[in-house]
């Protein structure tokens, strides 16, 4: 039987490939397929890492456009010798994504669903294609592929499929290995064969078939002895197809499905061209019971008995969970919905299926067991929808909220998915916890108790002794897992972090079995090599991304003084505690810019493309480079020096962060709070210094310099939307697209309407807020007051008549406005930016001194305010300012629930759909528009799930940007309008509402205008 074995490529996927290979691979490629071919430093350090701990080169990367790209490109590597290793989102936890390799990059292309067949419940898919893309497409079916990972949203299933994933309900599903049907891939070799059910093979299947079913045969006493008889074992391959072990049958009539061999090879038996999967009827009706225990042994004991009850889900809460919810304004309403008292666990059960009267049983069931074992009352009963999906999104926020910790010791990844039977749970997770005591570190535990594969990360700092730990850590808990009978990799995979114990876990007998499958499907080792066959140690430093010093390139970074205050991310942390030290005493040579960039541990959520904002440009590129991740890692590279000299202000950089909009969307919606539009205020100001300002930077940066002259000459300015040839010139001149028009000067601006002085004296807005009456100082910007008097006048006059005194801020004696500094921002001009935002902090000291709310109406220009005014150094006085600013809609929300002023306002009609600002969204600030258009009598106002407009601020502006910035439009803001025609459009930014005007040709307006039209008239103020 023994095959004779061809000469196999660099085992390990380690080792750099010759310069002269690359680039005839690059050549090659570039001739021979259609794919867009990326082989520049800056691409390859983007796919160099995943979400673990390491780092390691790619050779190049192939996003290719079709399925005869990826052919071509598996010939070329195999002539030319050089690995391959396809790939999804990248999202894997233990390095199984990156090697030395050609990497093959799926997602953007290869995506589609080919075939449903919804009578028979199975859909065939390329893919690239991601879980929440593919169930969105079956929702109308009633159906969904029911393999739930966490990362829904990025996680590809040819990614799922490398790594036998498995979702929170896979006790009620199982794991991706037993919802595949078939798969069609390519062999190292170049032969297209399709897997499928054994019976059913062709030629070439079949010999594989029957050449793996002759190696368990002759192993089967091995398997009976060595392999983990739970639900999840990821390890290895999948051997055991032919000899189950698992506690639940591969295939319902418990036949061979060939395919299941692809399942969790981590992509090093072949390149998955189609996997065709089965399907799960969507549960119509879902009722959750929460148990609270007193201990934490209790809830891991209780876990066991549980599960008898058939739930579709059991999934832990820990207290140290618990608490940093509780401490999470977002978080803490929905926590307190599930505890009674305070529980030292919760436990998640959910029950599934056709109607919800039908499930409530179950909870009584749940009750009453939970009686039974001494823990009478410990139950909240959910059944409402709503309730539910709140505490499970807090659920999942878990490991984003631990990953979240600030300093060089981070949450590592490398035994948190060992999986024990459900008896032995609780013994395990005490004797882990004493492990963890024992090397100075701490556990917090979450997820899978329904399958005993419960997630721990103890912190561990990789740049200095945190390989020693993690060795320790792990040949511990290794023995944990063999005492009580588990599987050692039971979610994750092997990667390069698990690859090595797969030995250890089944024995020398079926490692070599493991081998000769590698061998007999992938004989020259083409695909991922150093993966399941051949791994390296877990340990060695030198494949991590933060090599420590004793590495031949140790991790390090350059000496970079910030323009920005980084402080807050210089620290370092105890890793038992997780108390952080003093802001600045972490010993970066950037003084935090670099820590807070290493934040992202490229877990790939910014890949997202659901509710919330991040990221625009990834939305409409779908590229590595125009994503946060790609972002981050970019800067990371460039700050370490791994893109060479000066890396930091060239041109990798800059390209990386062309299409960063700034919207500041991932400053929310990141779990590590990566925020790239600081990130990026921070890096232009060293990149213009070396590089000069633009005259289009010079025009945008000081137009609020200009504005008050400009206005004067408006029917001049403006003939530039009305003769063609001025908008070409301005496009040849200063880089401003002739596609769209600018904003319209006028001469009435909000400075010369007499209404502006009429606002309150300071004293006397002092002195009512003194008093104890409603008052505020309305700061208007440059935009509203220069371009929208309307709006400025609006809000002065709707906060008059709901009964505040109001100050408008001016430059006294001098009239006209203050500037928040956000165009010179956007410019890269930090110092002009910073005189500017000292300027009008200072005017509104005094205010924020007597506890009086500063009130705008921009959300860019206020919200300056509350975040880069606090990372200029300005001090105490920013502080202050920045704890009043409030923008209109969040005073007036406030103000009016309080009771405190109070509208009366005539009744709307017609719909009104609102678009959220991006710096909105960042800081919560959509709600409140939300609540003052509920102050409408008869209104139903609606929210457009929207991401970025596309205009953020001059970017849509640019020609060079013109395109993408529609493209992001069209994502679904236009498309939301063009639905409603009938609509009111509520939109708070300048450049929303231009966008609006441009791409859906209607009239959006502020906030304030629309209540103010809404006064009822005769009694103005
Ligand atoms: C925060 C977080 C939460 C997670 N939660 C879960 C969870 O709940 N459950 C779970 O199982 N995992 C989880 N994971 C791990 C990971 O997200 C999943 O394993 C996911 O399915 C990987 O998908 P991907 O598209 O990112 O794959 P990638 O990481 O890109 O690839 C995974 C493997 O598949 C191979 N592969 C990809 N495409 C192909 C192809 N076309 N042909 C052959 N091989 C291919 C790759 O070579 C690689 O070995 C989590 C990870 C993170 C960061
Ligand atoms: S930027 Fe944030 S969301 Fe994106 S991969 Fe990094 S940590 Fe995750
Ligand atoms: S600021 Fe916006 S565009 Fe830039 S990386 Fe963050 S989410 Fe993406």
């Amino acid at each position: 039987m023994k095959m004779e074995t061809p000469q196999r490529l660099q085992p390990r996927g380690t080792e750099p490939v010759a310069n002269e290979v690359s680039l005839a691979l690059e050549k090659r490629l570039r001739a021979e397929t259609q794919g867009e071919v990326r082989f520049d430093a800056g691409s390859r350090g983007r796919y160099a890492t995943d979400a673990s701990i390491y780092q390691v080169m790619p050779v190049g990367v192939l996003v290719p456009k079709s399925e005869a790209d990826v052919r071509t490109a598996i010939d070329i590597a195999r002539e030319l010798r050089v690995p391959v290793l396809p790939r999804g989102g990248g999202t894997s936890q233990c390095g199984q994504t990156v090697g030395a390799a050609l990497v093959i990059d799926h997602t953007k292309y290869l995506r589609r669903v080919l075939d449903v067949d919804a009578t028979n419940r199975t859909v065939t898919v390329e893919p690239g294609i991601v879980l929440d893309h593919l169930n969105a497409q079956l929702k109308p079916h009633g159906l969904w592929f029911p393999v739930d990972v966490s990362t829904a949203a990025q996680a590809t299933l040819g990614g799922m499929a490398g790594n036998n994933s498995c979702g929170s309900r896979s006790i009620a599903y199982g794991n991706m290995v037993h919802n595949v049907l078939g798969a069609s891939a390519w062999l190292s070799d170049g032969s297209q064969v399709d897997f499928g059910p054994m019976a059913q093979a062709g030629a070439s299947a079949r010999a594989i078939g029957e050449y793996v079913r002759d190696l368990a045969l002759s192993h089967r006493e091995e398997i009976e002895q060595h392999w983990p008889k739970v639900l999840r074992r990821v390890a290895g391959y999948n051997l055991d197809i032919f000899h189950n072990q698992n506690e639940r049958p591969y295939t319902g009539d418990g036949s061979v499905n060939l395919a299941h061999l692809l399942i969790g090879s981590e992509g090093t038996l072949a390149c998955t061209r189609t996997l065709t999967l089965a399907l799960a009827e969507l549960p119509r009706a879902k009722v959750l019971g929460v148990v609270n225990f007193p201990t934490f042994h209790a809830a891991m004991d209780a876990a066991q008995h549980i599960v008898k009850l058939g739930p579709t889900a059991v999934e832990l809460v820990d207290r140290t969970m618990i608490e940093l919810s509780l401490s999470n304004p977002a978080f803490r309403p929905t926590i307190e919905t599930a505890l009674i008292g305070k529980p030292a666990a919760i436990l998640l059960v959910e029950f599934a299926g056709g109607d919800k009267a039908g499930l409530l049983p179950k909870l009584a069931d749940l009750a009453a067991l939970m009686g039974d074992l001494g823990l009478k009352g410990s139950v909240v009963e959910m059944a409402d929808d709503a309730m539910q999906k709140n505490l499970w999104e807090v659920r999942k926020a878990g490991l984003n909220i631990m990953m979240s910790l600030k300093g060089d010791g981070k949450p590592v990844s490398f035994i948190e998915d060992c999986a024990v039977p459900l008896e032995h749970l609780a013994e395990y997770t005490d004797a882990l916890t004493e492990v963890f005591a024992r090397h100075g570190s701490r556990g917090t535990w979450y997820a899978h108790a329904s399958v005993g594969t419960l997630h721990v990360r103890p912190i561990l700092d990789m740049r200095r002794d945190g390989a020693q730990r993690m060795r320790a850590i792990a040949e511990e808990a290794a023995a944990l897992v063999r005492r009580y009978k588990g599987a050692y990799s039971g979610e994750h995979g092997d990667g390069l972090c698990r690859g090595e114990w797969i030995e250890w876990q089944f024995g020398p007998a079926l490692n070599d079995a493991f081998r000769a499958i590698k061998e007999r499907l992938d004989p020259i080792g083409l695909f991922n090599p150093g993966k399941i066959i051949d791994p390296p140690r877990m340990d060695d430093g030198s494949l991590f991304r933060f090599a420590p010093p004793q590495s031949p390139q140790p991790y390090r970074t350059i000496e970079l003084k910030p323009v920005l205050d980084w402080s807050a991310w210089d620290v370092q942390n105890d890793p038992v505690t997780e108390e952080t030290t003093a802001p600045g005493t972490g010993g970066d040579t950037t003084g935090g810019f670099a820590k807070a960039v290493e934040m992202c541990n490229n877990n790939g959520h910014c890949r997202k493309f659901d509710a919330g904002t991040m990221c625009p440009s990834y939305r409409v590129t779908r590229d590595e480079t125009h994503l946060t991740r790609g972002r981050a890692n970019t800067l990371r590279l460039a700050l370490s020096g791994q893109l060479g000299p000066d890396a930091f202000t060239g041109e990798t950089v800059r390209e990386a962060m062309e299409l960063c909009v700034g919207c500041k969307g991932c400053k929310r919606d990141c779990p590590t709070g990566v925020d790239m539009s600081r990130m990026k205020t921070e890096w232009l100001a060293h990149y213009k210094r070396r590089h000069g300002h633009t005259l289009k930077d010079k025009f945008i940066a000081r137009l609020p310099d200009y504005a008050p002259q400009a206005a004067r000459w408006a029917a001049v300015l403006n003939l530039r939307d009305r003769v063609p040839a001025l908008a070409r010139l301005s496009q040849r001149v200063l880089g401003i697209t002739a596609k769209r028009p600018l904003p319209q000067w006028r001469t009435d601006t909000f400075w010369r309407a007499p209404e502006s002085r009429r606002g309150a004296t300071m004293e006397a807005t002092l002195a009512a807020a003194r008093a104890g009456q409603p008052a505020a100082v309305l700061f208007v910007d440059t935009f509203n007051a220069s371009f929208e008097t309307e709006n400025a006048l609006a809000a002065l006059r709707v906060l008059q008549r709901a009964g505040c005194t109001v100050h408008v801020l001016d430059k006294g004696d001098r009239g006209g406005h203050h500037c928040c500094g956000r165009t010179f921002l956007a410019g890269g001009m930090v110092d002009e930016a910073r005189a500017r935002l000292s300027a009008l902090v200072g005017a509104l000291a005094p205010f924020a001194d007597a506890g009086v709310p500063v009130v705008g109406l921009e959300p860019s220009c206020l919200l300056t305010l509350r975040d880069e005014a606090l990372a200029l150094g300005l001090g105490e006085p920013a502080r202050k300012v920045a704890a009043q600013a409030l923008l209109f809609e969040e005073y007036l929300a406030r103000e009016t629930k309080a009771g405190r002023l109070a509208l009366s306002l005539k009744g709307v009609d017609q719909p009104i759909l609102l678009h959220g600002h991006c710096h909105q969204k960042a800081f919560g600030a959509v709600e409140p528009v939300m609540q003052v258009l509920r102050l409408i009598p008869g209104a139903k106002p609606q929210l457009i799930e929207s991401s970025c407009c596309g205009m953020a601020g001059s970017f849509g502006y640019d020609e060079k940007h013109y395109e993408v910035s529609m493209a992001m439009a069209e994502q679904s803001l236009l498309p939301a309008l063009r639905q409603q025609p009938d609509a009111i459009v509520v939109a708070d930014g300048t450049s929303c509402r231009h966008q609006v005007a441009h791409g859906a040709q209607r009239e959006a307006v502020h906030v304030a205008r629309l209540l103010e039209s809404l006064l009822p008239s005769g009694n103005a103020a």
